[in-house]
Protein backbone atom coordinates (compact mmCIF):
# COMPACT_ATOMS: atom_id res chain seq x y z
CA UNK A 1 0.00 0.00 0.00
CA UNK A 2 1.20 3.62 -1.16
CA UNK A 3 1.08 5.87 1.62
CA UNK A 4 0.91 9.90 1.52
CA UNK A 5 3.85 12.06 2.47
CA UNK A 6 2.84 13.42 6.11
CA UNK A 7 3.36 17.46 5.87
CA UNK A 8 5.70 16.93 9.45
CA UNK A 9 8.26 15.18 7.84
CA UNK A 10 10.75 15.32 11.26
CA UNK A 11 7.70 13.22 12.55
CA UNK A 12 8.67 9.61 14.08
CA UNK A 13 5.73 8.22 12.25
CA UNK A 14 7.16 9.02 9.06
CA UNK A 15 10.64 8.16 10.04
CA UNK A 16 9.04 4.80 11.82
CA UNK A 17 7.26 4.33 8.09
CA UNK A 18 10.51 4.98 6.01
CA UNK A 19 12.31 2.07 8.35
CA UNK A 20 9.69 -0.45 8.05
CA UNK A 21 10.40 -0.01 4.38
CA UNK A 22 13.91 -0.25 4.49
CA UNK A 23 13.79 -3.49 6.09
CA UNK A 24 11.38 -5.02 4.28
CA UNK A 25 12.77 -3.53 0.95
CA UNK A 26 16.07 -3.16 1.12
CA UNK A 27 17.48 -5.57 3.67
CA UNK A 28 14.44 -8.90 3.89
CA UNK A 29 13.99 -8.86 0.27
CA UNK A 30 17.83 -8.72 -0.65
CA UNK A 31 18.05 -11.80 1.41
CA UNK A 32 19.27 -10.45 4.77
CA UNK A 33 18.09 -13.69 7.06
CA UNK A 34 19.56 -12.73 10.84
CA UNK A 35 16.36 -12.00 12.51
CA UNK A 36 17.79 -10.32 15.77
CA UNK A 37 20.04 -7.95 13.20
CA UNK A 38 16.86 -6.86 11.06
CA UNK A 39 14.89 -6.31 14.65
CA UNK A 40 17.55 -4.00 15.26
CA UNK A 41 18.15 -1.95 12.30
CA UNK A 42 13.51 -1.38 12.70
CA UNK A 43 14.23 0.20 15.31
CA UNK A 44 17.63 1.96 15.12
CA UNK A 45 16.70 5.94 14.37
CA UNK A 46 18.85 6.01 11.65
CA UNK A 47 17.97 9.70 10.81
CA UNK A 48 19.38 11.11 13.92
CA UNK A 49 23.18 9.51 12.69
CA UNK A 50 22.87 11.79 9.46
CA UNK A 51 23.21 15.50 9.24
CA UNK A 52 20.01 17.13 9.98
CA UNK A 53 19.41 18.01 6.59
CA UNK A 54 19.66 14.61 5.39
CA UNK A 55 17.43 13.50 8.09
CA UNK A 56 14.37 12.95 5.51
CA UNK A 57 16.89 10.74 3.24
CA UNK A 58 18.53 8.71 5.97
CA UNK A 59 16.19 5.69 5.39
CA UNK A 60 17.56 6.05 1.06
CA UNK A 61 19.35 2.65 -0.94
CA UNK A 62 22.59 4.36 -0.57
CA UNK A 63 25.63 6.19 1.32
CA UNK A 64 24.92 9.56 2.87
CA UNK A 65 27.69 12.19 3.23
CA UNK A 66 28.54 12.58 7.58
CA UNK A 67 30.59 15.53 7.42
CA UNK A 68 34.84 15.73 7.15
CA UNK A 69 34.97 13.73 3.50
CA UNK A 70 33.37 10.23 5.44
CA UNK A 71 29.99 8.79 4.91
CA UNK A 72 27.34 6.47 6.27
CA UNK A 73 27.48 3.24 4.54
CA UNK A 74 24.47 2.12 2.47
CA UNK A 75 21.63 0.53 4.86
CA UNK A 76 22.71 -3.06 2.79
CA UNK A 77 26.36 -2.72 3.18
CA UNK A 78 25.82 -2.30 6.93
CA UNK A 79 23.63 -5.75 7.26
CA UNK A 80 25.30 -7.77 5.07
CA UNK A 81 28.82 -6.78 6.86
CA UNK A 82 27.07 -7.60 10.34
CA UNK A 83 24.69 -10.63 9.29
CA UNK A 84 28.83 -12.05 7.89
CA UNK A 85 29.84 -11.37 11.83
CA UNK A 86 27.65 -14.13 13.05
CA UNK A 87 26.87 -12.43 16.05
CA UNK A 88 25.45 -14.52 18.66
CA UNK A 89 25.08 -11.99 22.16
CA UNK A 90 28.57 -12.54 24.04
CA UNK A 91 31.11 -11.31 21.59
CA UNK A 92 33.59 -8.47 22.51
CA UNK A 93 33.35 -6.82 19.02
CA UNK A 94 36.30 -4.15 17.66
CA UNK A 95 35.01 -1.67 15.21
CA UNK A 96 37.33 0.29 12.56
CA UNK A 97 35.95 3.40 11.61
CA UNK A 98 33.26 4.39 14.08
CA UNK A 99 32.02 7.39 11.65
CA UNK A 100 29.12 8.53 12.13
CA UNK A 101 28.28 5.70 14.72
CA UNK A 102 25.36 4.03 13.15
CA UNK A 103 27.30 0.69 12.55
CA UNK A 104 28.43 1.28 16.11
CA UNK A 105 25.17 1.22 17.50
CA UNK A 106 24.00 -2.08 15.85
CA UNK A 107 27.04 -3.70 17.26
CA UNK A 108 26.17 -2.69 20.79
CA UNK A 109 22.49 -3.88 20.50
CA UNK A 110 23.69 -7.54 18.99
CA UNK A 111 27.24 -7.76 21.36
CA UNK A 112 28.19 -7.76 24.52
CA UNK A 113 30.79 -5.08 24.29
CA UNK A 114 32.07 -3.01 21.65
CA UNK A 115 35.25 -0.64 21.04
CA UNK A 116 35.26 1.45 17.75
CA UNK A 117 38.36 3.60 17.08
CA UNK A 118 37.97 6.82 14.68
CA UNK A 119 40.70 9.03 13.66
CA UNK A 120 38.93 12.20 13.43
CA UNK A 121 37.80 12.91 16.81
CA UNK A 122 34.95 15.36 15.39
CA UNK A 123 33.30 11.98 14.23
CA UNK A 124 33.93 10.00 17.54
CA UNK A 125 32.44 12.66 19.68
CA UNK A 126 29.36 13.35 17.71
CA UNK A 127 28.90 9.40 17.23
CA UNK A 128 29.44 9.53 21.18
CA UNK A 129 26.77 11.97 22.09
CA UNK A 130 24.36 10.00 19.99
CA UNK A 131 25.07 6.43 21.50
CA UNK A 132 24.54 7.96 25.00
CA UNK A 133 20.79 9.99 24.12
CA UNK A 134 20.16 6.25 22.78
CA UNK A 135 20.82 4.69 26.46
CA UNK A 136 23.66 2.80 24.96
CA UNK A 137 26.82 2.13 27.42
CA UNK A 138 28.14 -1.21 26.25
CA UNK A 139 30.93 0.81 24.25
CA UNK A 140 34.49 2.00 24.62
CA UNK A 141 35.34 4.56 22.08
CA UNK A 142 39.03 5.50 20.65
CA UNK A 143 40.30 7.80 18.78
CA UNK A 144 43.66 6.74 16.91
CA UNK A 145 44.75 4.79 14.00
CA UNK A 146 42.69 1.75 13.74
CA UNK A 147 44.84 0.34 11.54
CA UNK A 148 47.17 -0.39 14.67
CA UNK A 149 43.90 -2.08 16.31
CA UNK A 150 43.57 -1.44 20.14
CA UNK A 151 45.80 -3.68 22.02
CA UNK A 152 44.90 -2.47 25.16
CA UNK A 153 41.57 -3.80 24.71
CA UNK A 154 42.66 -6.76 22.87
CA UNK A 155 41.80 -9.73 22.84
CA UNK A 156 38.78 -9.41 20.80
CA UNK A 157 36.05 -11.73 19.23
CA UNK A 158 35.46 -9.87 16.04
CA UNK A 159 36.69 -6.70 14.02
CA UNK A 160 34.54 -5.00 11.42
CA UNK A 161 36.22 -2.74 8.92
CA UNK A 162 34.42 0.26 8.10
CA UNK A 163 36.92 1.91 5.66
CA UNK A 164 38.98 0.47 2.54
CA UNK A 165 41.88 -1.39 3.78
CA UNK A 166 44.71 -2.36 0.91
CA UNK A 167 45.26 -5.83 2.68
CA UNK A 168 44.33 -7.34 6.12
CA UNK A 169 46.40 -4.84 8.84
CA UNK A 170 48.69 -7.74 10.93
CA UNK A 171 48.13 -5.77 14.11
CA UNK A 172 44.38 -6.08 13.69
CA UNK A 173 44.50 -9.86 13.30
CA UNK A 174 47.19 -10.61 15.78
CA UNK A 175 44.15 -9.24 18.38
CA UNK A 176 41.79 -11.24 17.04
CA UNK A 177 40.82 -14.58 18.71
CA UNK A 178 41.26 -18.10 17.39
CA UNK A 179 37.90 -18.61 15.59
CA UNK A 180 37.35 -15.66 15.44
CA UNK A 181 35.76 -13.59 12.30
CA UNK A 182 37.02 -9.95 10.74
CA UNK A 183 35.32 -8.37 7.83
CA UNK A 184 36.81 -5.89 5.48
CA UNK A 185 37.15 -4.60 1.89
CA UNK A 186 40.04 -5.44 0.88
CA UNK A 187 41.11 -3.66 -2.21
CA UNK A 188 41.90 -0.29 -3.95
CA UNK A 189 41.35 2.99 -2.82
CA UNK A 190 38.30 3.24 -5.55
CA UNK A 191 36.85 -0.22 -5.21
CA UNK A 192 37.59 -3.27 -2.97
CA UNK A 193 36.11 -6.92 -2.29
CA UNK A 194 33.88 -7.50 0.77
CA UNK A 195 36.15 -10.32 2.38
CA UNK A 196 35.32 -12.40 5.55
CA UNK A 197 38.89 -13.16 7.18
CA UNK A 198 38.55 -16.58 10.00
CA UNK A 199 41.16 -17.38 12.76
CA UNK A 200 41.86 -20.57 12.21
CA UNK A 201 45.21 -22.25 14.23
CA UNK A 202 46.59 -18.77 14.06
CA UNK A 203 46.07 -18.58 10.03
CA UNK A 204 43.79 -16.48 8.12
CA UNK A 205 41.02 -17.95 6.06
CA UNK A 206 38.99 -16.04 3.72
CA UNK A 207 35.73 -16.09 2.08
CA UNK A 208 34.82 -13.00 -0.61
CA UNK A 209 31.37 -11.97 -0.31
CA UNK A 210 31.40 -9.65 -3.56
CA UNK A 211 32.65 -5.97 -4.55
CA UNK A 212 31.96 -2.87 -2.41
CA UNK A 213 33.17 0.52 -2.27
CA UNK A 214 34.30 2.37 0.79
CA UNK A 215 36.16 5.46 2.01
CA UNK A 216 39.68 4.47 2.49
CA UNK A 217 41.66 3.26 5.69
CA UNK A 218 44.38 5.79 6.38
CA UNK A 219 46.82 5.06 8.27
CA UNK A 220 50.23 3.12 9.04
CA UNK A 221 48.75 -0.12 7.79
CA UNK A 222 46.06 1.31 5.31
CA UNK A 223 46.46 4.12 3.03
CA UNK A 224 49.14 7.02 2.97
CA UNK A 225 46.91 9.66 4.81
N1 LIG B 1 30.50 2.66 9.98
C1 LIG B 1 30.54 4.04 9.61
C2 LIG B 1 31.39 4.21 8.36
C3 LIG B 1 32.14 5.47 8.36
S1 LIG B 1 33.18 5.74 6.96
C4 LIG B 1 29.15 4.57 9.36
O1 LIG B 1 28.32 3.84 8.82
O2 LIG B 1 28.90 5.72 9.68
C5 LIG B 1 34.73 5.17 7.55
C6 LIG B 1 35.33 5.89 8.73
O3 LIG B 1 36.63 5.34 8.93
C7 LIG B 1 35.52 7.38 8.55
O4 LIG B 1 34.89 8.06 9.59
C8 LIG B 1 37.04 7.57 8.62
O5 LIG B 1 37.44 8.78 9.25
C9 LIG B 1 37.45 6.36 9.44
N2 LIG B 1 38.86 5.96 9.30
C10 LIG B 1 39.65 5.98 8.21
N3 LIG B 1 40.88 5.52 8.51
C11 LIG B 1 40.87 5.18 9.83
C12 LIG B 1 41.83 4.64 10.74
N4 LIG B 1 43.08 4.33 10.37
N5 LIG B 1 41.45 4.42 12.02
C13 LIG B 1 40.20 4.72 12.43
N6 LIG B 1 39.24 5.23 11.63
C14 LIG B 1 39.57 5.46 10.33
Amino acid sequence: MRWRKPKDDSSEEFFSRKRAAMVEEQLAARRIRDQRLLTVMGDLPRHRFVPPELASRAYEDGPLPIGEGQTISQPYIVAEMTEALRLVGDEKVLEIGTGSGYQTAILCRMSAEVVTVERLESLSRAAQAILASLGIDNVRFRVGDGTLGSPEDAPFDRVIVTAAAPDVPEPVFAQMREGGIMVIPIGGRWEQDLVSVRKEKGEPRREYLGGCRFVPLLGERGFPA
